[in-house]
């Protein structure tokens, strides 16, 4: 378990994105063809694969790589959030949509995003899927149709 704990560890990462690629920034952030202002931010990299074969979405990512857990300090160190909210510092993105599972860990994570987006950078357009997603469902079994659909009534957070 321990050797593949490290073999995870030891795949290179996109320092944009943090999803895994030979290359950083990945081959999605550096694609001019992308919109650039648009962030979906995701818990894991398999995530995007899902999303990427809908074929509906057109902005870039940004892949947490773990949930956050209130009753466990570090895993906030083990979620990219600072690196999100670097990102945001920047000014270039417009929106971020948050595209976590809609469960309790999802929940919990994304309420924490939302507070400190907000608190960093006000002027950004927070989006959440819309609730097509059953609750509870995991984002890598809805299908596509659920998904694009999910993507285009997202809902703005107040
Ligand atoms: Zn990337």
């Amino acid at each position: 378990m321990l050797a593949l704990k490290e073999l995870i560890e030891n795949i290179k990462s996109c320092e944009v994105c943090w999803n895994f690629s030979d290359t950083s920034p990945c081959a999605i952030c550096a694609n001019p063809k992308r919109d650039q202002t648009t962030v979906c931010v995701v818990t894991d990299a398999p995530d995007v694969n899902v999303i990427e074969k809908t074929g509906f979405y057109n902005g870039v990512y940004h892949i947490l790589r773990n949930v956050y857990d209130p009753s466990d300090e570090q895993s906030l160190e083990r979620i990219k959030l600072s690196e999100l909210l670097a990102r945001l510092k920047k000014r270039t993105i417009k929106e971020v949509i948050l595209a976590l599972n809609p469960d309790i860990a999802g929940e919990t994570t994304m309420l924490l995003l939302e507070k400190e987006i907000k608190t960093a950078s006000p002027e950004v357009r927070l989006t959440r899927l819309a609730r097509g997603l059953p609750l509870g469902a995991d984002l890598r079994y809805a299908d596509e149709i659920t998904l694009a659909s999910a993507f285009k009534n997202r809902t703005q957070k107040q």
